[in-house]
């Protein structure tokens, strides 16, 4: 079988997690089976929907290599086709003009509600009950055009996620799949769609469950004839917050692009959402590679997923551990330029991040650190208290005068000029590296200290040094 999946996000909105974490499961099952993956822009939630939208979704894919073979096909340029194949079920008895008023479906659900009962609508305008009641269609009204559901019996489905699940038919009604403007809905476009684009597989989020057996029934209508097979549904759990309400706003970022601007690099992003709801034994760490390789449906968890913040940092810095320096060194240099550095006049970035890249959680962190290179630091005059105590300046300055004269700008020298400084001082290491770290970087954190004198240079290390020692 050739495998047919598809992403149909509405564009009213960034790309969210939860989105995303679906279009990487229905890609990667196309990819595992040398399949297809159609992109679908469901926009015809007109008041809703926007080009800017559709912009930051199609982006944000990209951004996390989610490519895909065809599309994006954009519902609203569709419509000719939807209203021929509403006619088509017309035809054929499977759908009918409704006129009923907004005015009259209030007063039914209202009357529905005061008997304790469901508000369904009461199938008044399929053709035989209209003409029993002497219905007329009136002149000059829009009607809608609505779907005859079974009333009896019941439709369920094999969920490739969830196993069995079945609807009796008396819960649905008669849906409305064309509305009086021409637009489809929801559950008519996204069948006439998946048919027309031989889906095989829907891979959706679970909230979609209670639209599925809908879309069965104008499934079978439209291809009772055709002996089509029905696709396969694959329904995959929610995203859930750390406080275990539904993955919103409230939680954090959410938006995919808003991970980019936060500094997580794409596969560090990919790598955490495969792994939401879905595993490989204990497998933490694995490329988009080697999840084509792995995907499959069976190990989608049936509950929902919990996103945690702390986890994804911890998988961002593996990445960014593992990234070549160069990569990342292009990535963080418009930061830092934003940041106000001039990165040519300091040490080779690449240098720089190599030094700094196993402690950044994100690039901004890797940035930010790497500023210390490029830009005059100032301590804070707290800080400066706090570390520059009076015992601590001579052998400071005897630091000074020793790296000014060490005869080679390395590591090993710069060590060496430390020792002798402390030799005479009675101090301990810590009591002279930090001060010594909070003049020259700003700073309390920093990978180790001579290794961040070497990079920077003997010139920026003596005039930082001087700025605070001269003149006592
Ligand atoms: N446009 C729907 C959504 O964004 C797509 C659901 C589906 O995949 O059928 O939720």
């Amino acid at each position: 079988m050739n495998v047919r999946t598809r992403f149909a996000p509405s564009p009213t909105g960034y790309l969210h997690v939860g989105g995303a974490r679906t279009a990487l499961f229905s890609w990667a099952y196309a990819r595992r089976h040398g399949g297809t993956f159609v992109l679908r822009i469901e926009d015809t939630d007109q008041e809703r929907s926007t080009e800017a939208s559709s912009n930051a979704i199609l982006d944000g894919m990209k951004w996390l290599g989610l490519d895909w073979d065809e599309g994006p096909l954009f519902q609203m340029q569709r419509l000719a086709r939807y209203k021929e194949v509403a006619e088509r079920l017309i035809a054929a008895g499977h759908a009918y003009y409704c006129w009923a008023t907004k005015e009259e479906l209030d007063s039914l659900r209202n009357e529905q509600r005061s008997r304790g009962e469901k508000p369904r609508y009461d199938g008044r305008w399929r053709p035989e009950r209209a003409k029993a009641a002497g219905l007329v269609a009136p002149a000059g009204g829009a009607p809608v055009v609505r779907f005859r559901t079974p009333e009896e019996g019941e439709v369920g489905w094999r969920d490739l996620v969830k196993g069995q699940i079945s609807f009796p038919n008396a819960e649905l009604d008669d849906l409305v799949i064309l509305r009086a403007d021409g637009v489809p809905t929801y559950n008519f476009g996204v069948v006439v769609d998946d048919l027309d684009m031989q889906i095989t597989h829907v891979i959706r989020g679970d909230d979609h469950v209670n639209n599925t057996p809908r879309q069965i029934h104008i499934f079978r209508a439209l291809t009772k004839d055709a002996g089509t097979q029905l696709p396969e549904f694959a329904h995959v759990p929610m995203i859930l917050g750390p406080d275990g309400e539904r993955l919103s706003k409230r939680h954090g970022a959410v938006s995919v692009t808003q991970y980019r601007d936060d500094g997580f690099l794409p596969e560090a992003l990919d790598n955490y959402l495969a792994r939401l709801g879905w595993s490989h034994g204990d497998d933490e760490l694995f490329g988009m590679q080697q999840l084509v390789e792995w995907f499959d449906l069976a190990h989608v968890s049936r509950s929902a997923a919990q996103f945690d913040p702390d986890k994804l940092a911890w998988m961002n810095q593996q990445y960014i551990k593992a990234a070549p320096d160069a990569r990342l060194a292009a990535l963080i240099e418009p930061e830092l330029r934003r940041l106000g550095a001039a990165p040519d006049a300091g040490p080779p970035l690449e240098r720089v991040v190599a030094l700094l890249k196993d402690r950044a959680t994100t690039l901004l962190h890797l940035a930010e650190a790497a500023m210390l290179f490029y830009a005059e630091p100032h301590p804070e005059p707290a800080l400066l208290a706090e570390h520059l105590s009076e015992a601590a300046r001579p052998a400071l300055r005897t630091l000074q005068a020793r790296l000014a004269e060490a005869p080679a700008w390395e590591r090993a020298a710069i060590s060496a000029a430390m020792k002798q400084a402390l030799a005479s001082s009675g101090l301990k290491m810590p009591q002279l590296a930090m001060p010594l770290r909070v003049l020259v970087t700003g700073r309390t954190q920093t990978p180790s200290i001579d290794a961040v004198l070497e990079l920077l240079g003997r010139e920026a290390v003596l005039a930082r040094l001087a700025r605070h020692l001269d003149g006592d």
